[in-house]
């Protein structure tokens, strides 16, 4: 699942190939948008605002979401594409790019100036150059009787956050994913480390919350029954979530988080 700093990485790869050129093709794969034709028309920009992609092509904004298994890339004419072509969603050629956009969980096109019908819920943005770190706070603490590994997740609170950070975050705060918000002391120290472990590795394809770029770069996720790199306890595994829907695993050192 990418979290907001893979996405973020993809806008700025995508804006540094295909900005101020000419969109030569342009083939939406979704039925809604099919007829959508923006060849002809300008990139403006690419940017990224928590977990969406905005590309803004002409007076119009492509917008994507990669959910689970969705990817932009890019290629050069001619080469071959790393993922089956039955799982483009969206291909968009200039004169030297070709980016595809491969198993979108989201896909929609809207009037630039109308973006805010799509991405306007989102909270203050962790990576956005106006983040808000007291707008984040307030947005966590509105529901107290919320578990604080739900609330980072979702979007609406702060956006960017995913199921590794999520669970690092608990971790590194000492508070188990299940706690209510209202009971965890310091949330500007969890924001500010937030912003800190999302920042540091935005500009770079590995993600690590322990420092290491090699061996562990996590502390619990996908480490149950593995020893605790504090204690060595064995970090323990469960689920979480709103409804059936919404769950997702958690991981926490039952030691180290309380
Ligand atoms: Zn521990």
């Amino acid at each position: 699942m990418p979290e907001g700093d893979t996405v973020y990485l993809s806008a700025k790869h995508l804006d540094a190939a295909l900005h101020g050129t000419v969109l030569t093709r342009c083939d939406l794969r979704v039925p809604a948008f099919a007829t959508v034709d923006l060849s002809g028309e300008v990139v403006n920009e690419v940017a990224s605002r928590g977990k969406h992609l905005l590309m803004r092509i002409g007076d119009t904004t492509v917008h994507s979401h990669l959910k689970m298994e969705g990817s932009w890339h890019l290629y050069r004419h001619g080469t071959r594409w790393k993922r089956p072509a039955y799982s483009a969603r969206a291909i968009l050629e200039t004169a030297d790019w070709v980016a595809v956009g491969f198993d979108l969980g989201t896909l929609d096109v809207v009037a630039t100036a109308d973006e805010e019908s799509v991405v306007g819920f989102l909270g203050p943005d962790l990576l956005g150059t106006d983040w808000n770190a007291a707008l984040a706070e307030l947005n966590l603490r509105s529901d107290p009787a919320r578990p604080v590994g739900l609330a980072l997740l979702d979007q609406r609170n702060l956006a960017g956050l995913g199921n590794v950070y999520r669970n690092e975050l608990c971790f590194l705060r000492g508070v188990l994913p299940t706690r209510p918000v209202g009971d965890v002391a310091d949330i500007p120290t969890m924001v500010e480390l937030a912003h800190r472990l999302i920042s540091t590795n935005k500009d770079r394809s590995e993600r690590t919350t322990t420092g290491r770029l090699r061996g562990q770069m996590t502390w619990v996720y996908r480490r149950e029954g593995k020893p605790c790199l504090r204690c060595g306890t064995r970090i323990e595994r469960g689920r979480l979530g709103d409804d059936e829907h919404t769950l997702r695993d958690t991981y926490w050192c039952p030691v180290c988080q309380s």
